[in-house]
């Protein structure tokens, strides 16, 4: 069945107004209280006949509001469905930083600022009216499309995603999934060239603690051998130690079809991909494992010797690594047992495959919307929700449909995040476009 004649101005008129509502509800996180946001989508997909909703409320003794939901387009049941998932929390701001309000929903000269506008409300609306935009022109479609707007996204996942797969497994059935994890960008490598970066796998956190515990005393007569002492100079080891160039299966791929596309010169050998990785910090990346240190606290008075130090590191650990091999490996670089490491949180993810019914209609769809556009199977340097799905052995993709030039893209987690309109509309009209025809 062709395309239905739709009318894309009305329809990114309409994406922009919910995107604007859907920004000024705060749902920063912690402590997240996601509710608002999940009643407004519901609301919103209730008022287009779209009533087979479910609400997953995971919140307990310390938190409220931790609440999911999940709505339902029942297709004719000859396949299994597809989940179009998207997070209602954000990371917070640092509203000094911010150029306009992040939670007003402004809406100037073509684009739309606010926390969330890409990572993901923007996505969730173009989401959304893919449900609508099937809904409203009654096209058949074999399979369920469930529109699945999760809480809890952005500090692990426990009162979202996570949740559902122990207490309510049934809301995360399906073939294929739709995620965040991978976008499109006007220029790679140094390249002006349309990219859709897809993402089939993503590395896996491995957050730690470091904590230890020295003699205090008067500041006026150091001993070398404090708390801070001992956790600086293992910080320092480990801003030492380097960690190799490993490109995994998936990203052969990648970088084989970075240079048949003319993004690299060189043949993609682990060499000329290590030099790479020197100048391109995403590059490096996605190429080997990483520890960012994030946090350190210790000390209360200028003159005091504090008793006790602490750090977060916060590991990625390319996709197939054992957290546990690469624990065992800091503690001898850390080498000093009165350095103490906890493991905070430790997820991995199975890939999902780079050939499959859904890539070859992403692939297709892209190229049909934009002009020399390529698909790149991708390894998402951040972990997503779709990591529970691929567990499930399910298929999920992180494809966010917009094409960010490098200065909309820093704004994810960062300053200033924003979407242009234009991008909006892309979103929209691939998705729309891609949900179609994978369920036709
Ligand atoms: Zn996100």
């Amino acid at each position: 069945m062709s395309a239905p004649d739709i009318d894309w101005d009305q329809v990114t008129q309409e994406a922009t107004d919910l995107l604007s509502r859907y920004l000024t509800i705060d749902t920063t996180n912690p402590p997240g209280n996601e509710e608002p946001a999940a009643r407004y989508l519901a609301e919103l997909l209730r008022a287009e006949g779209i009533d087979d909703i479910t609400f997953y409320d995971a919140s307990d003794e310390t938190s409220k509001g931790r609440v999911s939901m999940l709505a339902r387009l029942p297709g004719d049941g000859s396949a299994r469905p597809l989940v179009l998932l998207n997070h209602t929390d954000v990371v917070p701001v640092e509203r000094d930083g911010w150029d306009e309000e992040p939670f007003a929903g402004l809406v100037k000269d073509g684009v739309i600022w606010g926390r969330g506008a890409v990572d993901m409300k923007g996505m969730g609306i173009m989401e959304l009216i893919a449900m609508f935009l099937i809904r409203r022109h009654n096209i058949p479609h074999r399979r369920d499309i469930n529109f699945l707007a999760v809480a809890d996204e952005e500090e692990g996942s426990k009162y979202g995603v996570e949740y559902l797969d122990q207490h309510h497994p049934e809301a995360l059935e399906g073939e294929y999934v739709i995620n965040e994890g991978g976008w499109g960008t006007t220029e790679m490598m140094g390249v002006s060239r349309p990219v859709f970066n897809c993402a089939v796998s993503e590395k896996g956190p491995c957050w730690l603690r470091l904590e230890t515990e020295g003699h205090p005393g008067h500041a006026s007569v150091p001993r070398g051998n404090s708390a801070l002492d001992r956790l600086l100079r293992a910080l320092h080891r480990i801003q030492e130690w380097s960690h190799p160039t490993n490109i995994v299966p998936e990203l052969s791929e990648f970088f084989a079809r970075a240079h048949r596309y003319g993004f690299m010169d060189e043949a993609p050998t682990e060499k000329a991909i290590a030099g790479m990785g020197e100048e391109n910090p995403l590059i490096r990346a996605m190429t080997s494992n990483t520890i960012s240190i994030t946090k350190i606290r210790s000390g209360m008075k200028h003159n005091v010797i504090p008793a006790s130090a602490e750090a977060t590191l916060d590991c990625r650990l390319l996709p197939g690594a054992d957290a546990d091999a690469f624990i065992e490996e800091l503690r001898q670089v850390v080498d000093d047992p009165k350095v103490r490491i906890e493991k905070v949180l430790v997820s991995s993810t199975p890939p999902s495959p780079i050939d499959s019914e859904l890539m070859s209609v992403i692939e297709t769809v892209v190229r049909e919307h934009v002009e020399e556009a390529v698909v790149l199977p991708f390894v998402s340097a951040g972990f997503t929700d779709s990591r529970v799905f691929r567990r499930r052995g399910i298929t999920a993709y992180g494809f966010i449909p917009v094409l960010l030039e490098p200065r909309e893209a820093v704004t994810i987690h960062g300053h200033n995040e924003r979407i242009s309109i234009e991008n909006l509309r892309l979103g929209c009209q691939i998705l729309f476009e891609v949900v179609r025809r994978i369920c036709a």
